[in-house]
């Protein structure tokens, strides 16, 4: 029997979204509404190889999730709002309260709310689409799919900071780490690719876009992720800075009398790709700028050396690390990112083969290489719409 299923991931001032029909798992439309509060507020809706695109006000998300339900009425998507059985979110932060995705109820709107602290951009926007979501269709099943739950197998060791231990107990400050729909949907894809299951099989999984986070997963477990508390810690990113030495902040402070949230906005906003290289923070740039530019360059190569170091971490914590995977808009789409990351570590047991890396082949590791190489295109909007199908009541 088909079901329609509907994943959202609403932003601060957008509403993305897919429907799928279940379990087929096919992509029946999928469709944006950004500028949200504006006069000039954009929708674009793509199905059956048309593009509609509409400028128009929308004035909040309830407006945009009438909008939308409204024209895939119109536009003979579905004949009725009846057909979507099911609306999975997109929730940043589940902290400790949510291992795994939840069914919508008043109890875990609550919960997510009093997580608002720990993702203050992110939570209070995303219970806005689940409040608009629930008053347009009251009748379908909800689900909440947290980018957190799929981390909370690390160890406690792993996510502990050595810092005060009464932080962690007065804040909930330790590690979380992001991107969970994400790390976990290639590795299982991967293990359906090899058709091995996945309890038996330890990958490391590198997703590399504009935030990154690279990911050690055992038997189908996340026991180790790059970013931390916030999405700001691990690898360098497209503005962000990954790990630093926290002392640069109350020295910077001092020196330049900056204050907290001009530091915040230095770290999240001002780094990375973009701090370094002075230029852009959007990888194509960087890369096209590196031959005649030391600074893209430096960039470049930083952005590489510290993907290794976690690599290198990685393949010490798994010991036996079956794949490397890698995922996101720079990890599917650059060949010479995961070229320059995997090169020279033949002694680790990792060749890659330039032939298959470059013609776009999914396994691009040499047939001597003891780890597999792989490049998988994340989906997270899928697994959002599997995890409505699969949660049920706690
Ligand atoms: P994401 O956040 O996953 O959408 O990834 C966005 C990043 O992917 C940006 O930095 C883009 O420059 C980068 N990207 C997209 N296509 C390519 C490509 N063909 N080669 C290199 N980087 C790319």
């Amino acid at each position: 029997m088909e079901h329609k299923i509907i994943a959202i991931n609403a932003g601060s001032s957008s509403l993305k979204f897919q429907l799928f029909s279940m379990p087929a798992e096919v992509s029946v439309c999928q469709g944006l509404i950004e500028r949200i509060g504006l006069d000039d507020a954009v929708f674009t809706l793509k199905f059956r190889e048309q593009k509609i695109s509409q400028t128009l006000p929308v004035t909040n998300h309830q407006q945009a999730v009438d909008l939308l339900l409204s024209s895939l009425v119109q536009h003979g998507v579905v004949t009725s709002l009846q057909e979507i059985e099911g609306v999975g979110h997109r929730v940043a932060h589940g902290g400790e309260f949510f291992p795994d995705s939840a069914i919508i109820d008043e109890n875990t709107i609550t919960r997510i709310a009093q997580l608002n602290d720990l993702a203050p951009l992110h939570n209070p926007v995303n219970l806005t689409g689940i409040k608009a979501f629930r008053t347009a269709l009251p009748d379908a099943k909800a689900v909440a799919v947290f980018d957190t739950s799929f981390h909370q197998t690390m160890a406690k060791m792993d996510y502990i900071y050595p810092i005060p231990y009464s932080y962690y107990e007065k804040y909930g400050i330790r590690r979380y780490g992001f991107h969970g729909t994400s790390h976990k949907y290639v590795a299982h894809r991967y293990a359906e690719l090899v058709d091995t299951p996945i309890e038996q099989l330890n990958l490391i999984t590198c997703h590399l876009g504009n935030g990154s986070s690279i990911c050690a997963i055992e038997g189908g477990k996340s026991i180790h992720t790059s970013m931390g508390f916030t999405p700001l810690a691990g690898v360098m990113m497209g503005t962000r800075c990954g790990d630093i030495d926290p002392s640069i902040l109350p020295f910077l402070a001092d020196k330049e009398h900056q204050t907290v949230e001009a530091l915040n906005q230095m770290m999240n906003s001002q780094s990375g790709l973009l701090g370094v290289s002075g230029l852009s923070h959007d990888f194509r740039d960087i890369l096209a700028a590196a031959p005649q530019n030391e600074r893209a360059q430096l960039a470049l190569d930083m952005f590489v050396e510290r993907i290794r170091a976690y690599v290198g971490q990685y393949l010490v914590k798994l010991g036996k690390v079956d794949a490397i995977i890698f995922t996101g808009g720079i990890g599917e789409n650059s060949a010479d990112v995961r070229e320059k990351v995997c090169r020279n570590l033949e002694m680790l047991g990792i060749s890659i083969c330039d032939e298959e890396n470059h013609s776009g082949s999914t396994i691009f590791s040499a047939s001597r290489s003891s780890i597999a190489l792989a490049v998988i295109p994340t989906n997270e909007e899928l697994m959002i719409a599997q995890d409505v199908m699969r949660v049920e009541k706690r």
